[in-house]
């Protein structure tokens, strides 16, 4: 042992090593004193962190259902403050926002609307996507319970979905506060796809808008719309057929050549509206491009995808001493099968009522195919094989003219292990223009420096991609209207529809 190892001091048991010949036993995180929480009807439900859209549809969706739901406002930079000052280090930054978000609210109901912490903590519930990593997503659950505690709300509650294993109510729940019925979960669902719909259709029309703001007006009548559909119970498909007679009014002028830019990466940073990414989209836009956004269908499709695969698997292993038929597997494929079917159906519907008809629900078998020569499709963490499959596919079928892979600083899935594997990629795929790219929630200079050099190659190539199509005599009406989007082998969208004249 060097001399530097033995200055090394036990500072919690001061020297006491008794510890060592006794049973061990379960740690718990609990509160140091017991707390008397308000009754199931009493209780107030939190939650955010989706894009800005989907979390006001969420509210309304369970509003609707007689659950006091209140969606928080969008994380900035403040939350992100707010995260590191009460998290420990070395955490990522969609901790940190998110941490820091639910402490700055709680904060702001005790110092500026007058409720006492112990009220507080006695009334609101906090609901989180959890799980058990393979990366740091495996401790956000004590993280949010270490900065509560050190901000000053010790036993606040916590319950959270965990994609691999259900529903976690929490170590001090004691009753079932949620009802998480096949009813909650598919109106929560319909809340997610009806705004990841929306959301497609805002990033298509946006960038080629003739009076600035017109999109952005008609997208905020729309979840007006939809929420008062769900609060009211009454058809969803009617509301967004009324959408849709509202985004035909915003006038488009489509034959701008601008570049295609896909966002994609850590699931979080790719997602998020706001400082969380530096705002990217706004800005990809501002600077005269058009985004393919990642909705997060795809990341539900994902997670069903993988559940199979863990099926398949733990089916194989049992076949061998198999006497008899598991009926839980059975159970659980059917489940499988059920959430597909539901999700594509639901999507499908509004997508066709409300006019997104070029949107295809990805195949992540397929994709998982692209993926698979590069990378280890048992690797699940983060976005698992969809980062580099994005890629390859983006390429093979010429979808954008940038891809940019975005993600928080130091990401373990994404920057170290997709990133990895994505230099091959580039180097098999050399016309694949790829921009990975982190956040650190500092720093946005640098950031969106790098950002615009790629761009600059993008816009390039959106220019002679157009240019080289020759242009009809006439252009029909239909080109500007956004019902129109013909499926095409050009990337960018004016060339898409130039060309579509032709065929
Ligand atoms: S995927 Fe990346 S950002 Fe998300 S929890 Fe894991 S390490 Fe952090």
């Amino acid at each position: 042992m060097s001399s530097a190892c033995t200055s090394i001091k036990m500072t919690d048991k001061d020297g006491d090593l008794s510890f060592i010949n006794k049973e061990a036993t379960q740690w718990r995180d609990i509160p140091s004193k017991p707390i008397e929480y308000a009754s199931k009807e009493e209780t107030i439900f939190l939650s955010g962190g989706l894009t800005l859209l989907q979390d006001k549809l969420v509210e309304a969706a369970l509003n609707s259902m007689d659950i006091h739901f209140i969606a928080l406002p969008n994380p900035d930079f403040k939350s992100f403050q707010t995260g590191k000052a009460f998290g420990n280090r070395g955490q990522c930054n969609p901790t940190y926002f998110t941490v820091g978000n639910l402490v700055k609210y709680l904060q702001n109901l005790r110092d500026e609307k007058g409720l006492s912490a112990e009220e507080i903590v006695k009334k609101y519930v906090y609901i989180t996507a959890g799980g058990c990593g393979p990366c740091r997503f495996g401790m956000y659950i004590t993280e949010y319970k270490k900065a509560l505690r050190d901000a000053g709300f010790e036993g606040f509650r916590l319950t959270s979905f965990e994609h691999d294993k259900g529903i976690f109510q929490g170590d001090e729940i004691k009753e079932d506060i949620l009802d998480f019925s096949p009813t909650f979960f598919i109106t929560l669902i319909k809340a997610i796809i009806i705004g990841d719909i929306i959301n497609l259709l805002g990033y298509k029309m946006r960038p080629y808008e003739i009076e600035k703001g017109a999109t952005d007006k008609a997208l905020e009548s729309c979840k007006e719309i939809v929420s008062k559909a769900f609060l009211s119970h009454s058809s969803l498909i009617k509301a967004m057929w009324k959408c849709r007679n509202l985004l035909s009014q915003v006038k488009l002028d489509r034959l701008q050549p601008k570049a295609k830019v896909m966002v994609m990466g850590e699931f979080w940073a790719a997602m998020t509206e706001g400082d969380g990414n530096y705002n990217l989209h706004r800005f990809l836009e501002a600077e005269g491009a058009e985004c393919i956004p990642q909705p997060i269908i795809n990341r539900l499709m994902l997670s069903l995808w993988e559940a199979e695969q863990a099926l398949h698997k733990k089916e194989q292993l049992e076949v061998k001493d198999a006497k008899k038929i598991d009926f839980s597997n059975v159970k659980t494929r059917l489940l499988i099968k059920a959430g597909k079917a539901a999700v594509k159906t639901h999507f499908t519907l509004y997508a066709k009522a409300i006019g997104l008809h070029d949107y295809d629900i990805p195949d992540i078998e397929q994709l998982a195919k692209f993926a698979k020569v590069y990378y280890t499709l048992e690797c699940s963490g983060g976005e698992g094989h969809l980062e580099v499959a994005h890629l390859i596919e983006s390429v093979k079928h010429n979808l954008a003219h940038l891809v940019i892979s975005i993600k928080p600083f130091g990401c373990m899935p994404s920057s170290a292990v997709s990133d990895g594997v994505q230099s091959l990629v580039t180097s098999r795929y050399p016309q694949a223009n790829f921009l990975s790219i982190e956040t650190s929630g500092e720093g946005a200079a640098n950031f969106y420096s790098r950002v615009q050099m790629a761009l600059f190659k993008a816009k390039q190539s959106a220019k002679e991609e157009f240019e080289a199509l020759e242009m009809p005599e006439h252009i029909p009406q239909k080109i500007n209207n956004y019902l129109y989007q013909p499926k095409s082998d050009m990337a960018g969208t004016a060339a898409a529809l130039i060309k579509s004249l032709k065929n």
